[in-house]
């Protein structure tokens, strides 16, 4: 029996942590949906930890995509703050230099993990009049004040609505007391930097502003930047749980006091990847960078899988027994999609799926359409490759089916995006390298050859061979 009437879509919805319940999403009538995702502060690797929230806002995107809407996503570039800024003064060197390359090992970590790239990568140092031009905004609203030594800071207590994100008990606020570092906890909530007035830490980093020289604060940068490029109200801002407070907290209180307007429709927040009970963080220091882990020979394709199985709002646990049990489901996977296509041998896909396929694939839509439940979704994948498995082995499934099969398959791997991928591992690049790497790819484009030739020549030293082609550099263990 087959079916051939096309699934009814099953309602989208998305928990929001503002209302802290689930809700149907509705885009902004006739827009891309707008979607605004923190991404990395550029003073190191990324750790895989910061690879599940950029894994949950790709599944995120992907699921958008296969509901039917366009995206407008807008991930961006922290390259100025406390830490970049601590991280440029220790290793002696300009702070654009000191980023540079950990941007560059980004993008490549994304590609490695397949992640699809968003619209927008807008970074810090590039918007800072936009900034500027937002705390000027706030000051005429009262909602701004300079301190004795040129820093600006937000003034809670003149925005009521501030708490309403992270629910806070406001009451036991103590009006005017301040917080200046960029990360704080919620027992120090206060008025918080805007712009920080020029000091000896800050070495090179400044720029002018009404109020003097200094430097923006982390929280405006993502208003600026958010409102530069998805407008001032819009539909999705993500993070990973530990951005709710005090980052988007604070977002929110700027960019609505500034406009008097919705900062957000929804905001989406990801549970933290832990090792051994506790939250992987550079701090704790009981993190792996994806490096790391290629370089203990798993795939970028295996990684991925450990991080989207998994409900994003629930902790997930690191341990190295989900990377092989990963490849073991990722080998399955393949075992099937050869064995469909020597069932299948070329021929068309049919008009319909055979029933028990019809019910996967409702299993599939209504488990990813309920709030991302990846792992359900996963379930009714591998309830499909069981049947297919058994249809096979019985001779019961026609070619045009097998075909149906592979379409099928295509389809949702639009959204978990693991069985396209290449099956080989990818290229393992000691650290030392890609660091190098990355350095003489901006030496190359600020045109800087002697650089670019005694990166060439430590490459060598390492025992990796590079060469320069149209789509860039290419490495070749000597
Ligand atoms: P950062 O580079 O520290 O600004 O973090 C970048 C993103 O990674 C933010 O969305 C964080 O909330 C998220 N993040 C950091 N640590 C973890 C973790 N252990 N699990 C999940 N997300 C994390
Ligand atoms: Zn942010």
């Amino acid at each position: 029996m087959t079916t051939n009437t096309a699934p009814v879509r099953p309602v989208l919805q998305f928990h929001n942590s503002l209302s802290r319940s689930k809700e149907a999403f509705r885009a902004i009538d006739g827009q891309p949906v707008g979607l605004y995702t923190c991404g990395p502060t550029v003073y190191n690797f990324a750790h895989i930890g910061n690879f599940r929230a950029y894994m949950f806002e790709d599944i995120l995107r992907r699921t958008l995509r296969y509901a039917g809407y366009q995206v407008q996503q807008v991930m961006n570039l922290t390259d100025v703050d406390d830490k970049t800024i601590r991280g440029s003064l220790q290793a002696g060197v300009p702070l654009k230099t000191f980023t540079q390359p950990f941007i560059e090992a980004f993008f490549a970590d994304l590609r490695t993990l397949g992640i699809e790239p968003a619209e927008h990568y807008p970074a810090a140092t590039e918007h800072v009049p936009e900034m500027i031009a937002l705390i000027q905004r706030l000051f005429d609203k009262g909602l701004a004040y300079a301190s004795e030594d040129g820093s600006v800071y937000f003034k809670v207590s003149a925005f009521p609505a501030y708490g309403k994100l992270a629910h806070l008990d406001m009451s036991g606020l103590r009006a005017g007391a301040r917080v200046a570092q960029d990360e704080y906890e919620k027992e120090s909530v206060g008025d918080f930097a805007l712009w920080k007035a020029w000091d000896a830490n800050d070495g090179d980093v400044v720029w002018d502003s009404p109020w003097g020289r200094g430097r923006p604060g982390w929280h405006i940068e993502c208003s600026a930047m958010a409102m530069k490029y998805l407008g001032e109200t819009f539909d999705i801002h993500t993070g990973g749980i530990d951005n709710l407070f005090p980052h988007h907290e604070n977002e929110l209180a700027q960019t609505e006091g500034a406009t008097g307007n919705p900062f957000v429709r929804v905001w989406m927040h990801c549970a933290h990847l832990r090792v051994n009970g506790e939250k992987m963080s550079k701090s704790l220091g009981n993190f792996f960078t994806l490096r790391d882990l290629l370089g203990k020979k798993y795939a970028g394709r295996e990684l991925r899988y450990v991080l989207i199985n998994g409900h994003y709002r629930q902790a997930l646990n690191f341990t190295f027994d989900a990377v092989e049990a990963a490849r073991a489901s990722l080998a399955r996977l393949d075992e099937f999609a050869d064995r469909l296509a020597e069932t299948a041998a070329g021929a068309q896909a049919g008009s319909g799926l055979p029933a028990w396929a019809g019910t996967c694939q409702q299993q599939f839509d209504a488990a990813l359409f309920d709030d991302l439940n990846v792992p359900e979704a996963l379930a009714a994948l591998f309830a499909l490759v069981r049947e297919g498995n058994s249809a096979m082995q019985n001779g019961a499934l026609a070619p045009a089916a097998a075909a149906s099969l592979q379409a099928l398959l295509t389809d949702w791997d639009r959204v978990l995006g693991i069985l396209a991928m290449g099956r080989t591992k990818d290229t393992v690049l000691p650290e030392e390298v890609a660091r190098a790497l990355a350095s003489r790819q901006t030496a190359r484009q600020n045109r800087n050859w002697p650089e670019s030739d005694r990166l060439r020549d430590e490459l060598a030293r390492l025992g990796w061979e590079v060469r320069d082609g149209k789509d860039g550099q290419k490495v070749k263990k000597l």
